[in-house]
């Protein structure tokens, strides 16, 4: 899961990352190289000879193909051994011109909360939620996520009732 860990008035808050599943940016921004001298598939300089199906990149006309070969029905066929540039799409490598439609609903998230820190959290695991004020979750609520967003909001993030009169008029909608 990638979501942003912001502090705001002194508080944490985590705003998710949640991908549309558009396989746009695997549309346009593959890493995956085929080199007819060798006859070898490469992901950013790593050999790759686990993967079914590498005959047909013998096919190719241009080392480098777009869109990633690996990509089937909008999906990555190798996701669990995904490129480390793929991992880190967009939130560390920024949108490189993909215009993805899950990163500018993000940043509307995060300009409107509007944090004093924010670091960005790639492939967590075993998450435990942080505690945040009621005034958080009605802020995120008025941005109108989607029921994805939202529950991945709710699994980042727990409402803490005595927070809520600490923080009354303090944090501003959008
Ligand atoms: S462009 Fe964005 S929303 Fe679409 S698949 Fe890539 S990361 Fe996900
Ligand atoms: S390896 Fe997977 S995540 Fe990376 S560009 Fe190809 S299909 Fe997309």
């Amino acid at each position: 899961m990638m979501y942003a860990e912001c502090v705001v008035r002194g508080l944490k808050v985590r705003i998710p990352f949640v991908c549309r599943m558009c396989g746009e940016c695997c549309k346009k921004l593959s890493k995956v190289v085929y080199d007819p001298k060798t006859g070898k598939v490469y992901v950013e300089g790593i050999e790759l000879d686990c993967i079914d199906g590498l005959d047909e990149f013998k096919e190719f006309s241009h080392p480098i193909k777009v869109p990633c070969p690996f990509l089937k029905d909008n999906k990555c066929t190798i996701h669990e051994i995904r490129p480390k540039s793929c991992r880190e799409y967009p939130l560390l490598t920024g949108d490189l011109g993909v215009n993805c439609p899950a990163l500018r609903s993000f940043n509307k998230f995060l300009k409107a909360f509007n944090p004093d820190k924010v670091e960005y959290k790639v492939d967590e695991k075993d998450i435990k939620p942080v505690k945040i004020p009621m005034k958080f979750y009605e802020l995120f609520i008025s941005l109108e996520p989607s029921k994805e967003e939202l529950a991945a909001f709710l699994k980042l993030n727990e409402l803490e009732k005595n927070l809520n009169l600490e923080l009354s008029n303090t944090i501003k909608g959008p």
